[in-house]
């Protein structure tokens, strides 16, 4: 019922609040977690909006406790965001993506790149770009293959120099993307001077597409904005066929969401790569 689906999620997050009173313990807890397999990585396709073909997949983290019930990551990464030990699990999620990808293409199923996640912390952690170097270097994977998604807000904040990091990070030959795009306030020309290729149409606009004036207003400018400088748009969440049908007439480049795939297990991600191979 309603009623014990919220007892349950108010249960982790007292359960989680609780650990992160004792931050000794949740990071005992994490690195327990990720030696014995309690964290996994799931994946969903981005498929082009005028051809159906696979673009790309973004991995996505999963916590699945020990004796526990899988906890969403939308209430775990804020969590270790705020402890700081994102950056651990961060460079856990980077290599175990990275390896998945080196995999895939071996087998010839990988058909873009893989998108990992940066949190804000991680991207503003001093050590991000050799983190990433390590990844690459570590399993072999070519830069062009991986891709980070980094928020607009992390971006948008005033700690580092967002703009050398960024460079820094673009010289190791990696695709960067801008995650939930159009919830800060960046303007065209702050945009215009990141090396970035990609803008990520956030959830919200996309769900009020062909219904909700505002929002396909919003997403029709990120669209034609993104055009203009040269950048891949990519819709997420893309949940219906009117949706769909309103991006391929905003010309939009990409899109990823439940209306194709779900974020798939490793098996059946594979299955799915598989299936494209074939058919
Ligand atoms: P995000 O990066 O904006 O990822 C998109 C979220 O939307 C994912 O939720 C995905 O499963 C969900 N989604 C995709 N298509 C649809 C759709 O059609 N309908 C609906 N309702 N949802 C859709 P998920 O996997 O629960 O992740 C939530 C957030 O947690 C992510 O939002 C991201 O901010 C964070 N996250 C997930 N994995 C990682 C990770 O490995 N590292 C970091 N730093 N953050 C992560
Ligand atoms: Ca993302
Ligand atoms: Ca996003
Ligand atoms: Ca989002």
């Amino acid at each position: 019922s309603k009623e014990s689906g919220r007892n349950t999620y108010n249960f982790h997050t007292e359960e989680l609040t609780r650990a992160a009173e004792n931050r000794q313990a949740l990071e005992s807890r994490l690195h327990r977690a990720i030696g014995t397999n309690e964290f996994e990585l799931h994946y969903q396709p981005q498929l082009s909006v005028f051809s159906g073909h696979c673009v790309g997949l973004e991995a996505l983290v999963r916590w699945r406790p020990e004796n526990g019930t899988p906890v969403s990551p939308a209430v775990f990464i804020p969590l270790l965001e705020e402890t700081g030990l994102i950056v651990a699990l961060g460079e856990w999620v980077l290599r175990e993506a990275c390896r998945q990808a080196v995999q895939w293409e071996a087998e010839g199923l990988l058909p873009g790149p893989i998108s990992v996640n940066l949190s804000p912390r991680q991207f503003l952690h001093q050590d991000v770009v050799d983190m990433v170097q390590r990844a690459l270097a570590d399993t072999g994977l070519p830069g062009e293959l991986l891709e980070l998604e980094i928020t607009e807000g992390a971006l948008m904040s005033q700690s580092v120099a967002t703009q050398e990091r960024l460079s820094e990070l673009k010289a190791l030959g990696v695709l960067l993307a801008v995650d939930d795009f159009g919830t800060g306030y960046s303007s065209l020309a702050y945009l215009s001077r990141f090396p970035i290729d990609k803008l990520k149409i956030d959830k919200s606009f996309i769900d009020g597409l062909a219904q909700d004036e505002r929002a396909d207003k919003i997403a029709s400018t990120i669209i034609a904005m993104g055009r203009s400088l040269n950048l891949r748009v990519v819709a997420e969440g893309v949940e219906t066929a009117i949706q769909l049908e309103r991006l391929r007439e905003l010309d939009c480049d990409a899109v990823q969401g439940y209306f194709y795939s779900r974020p798939l297990p490793v098996p059946a991600a594979a299955a799915w790569l598989e299936a494209l191979r074939v058919g």
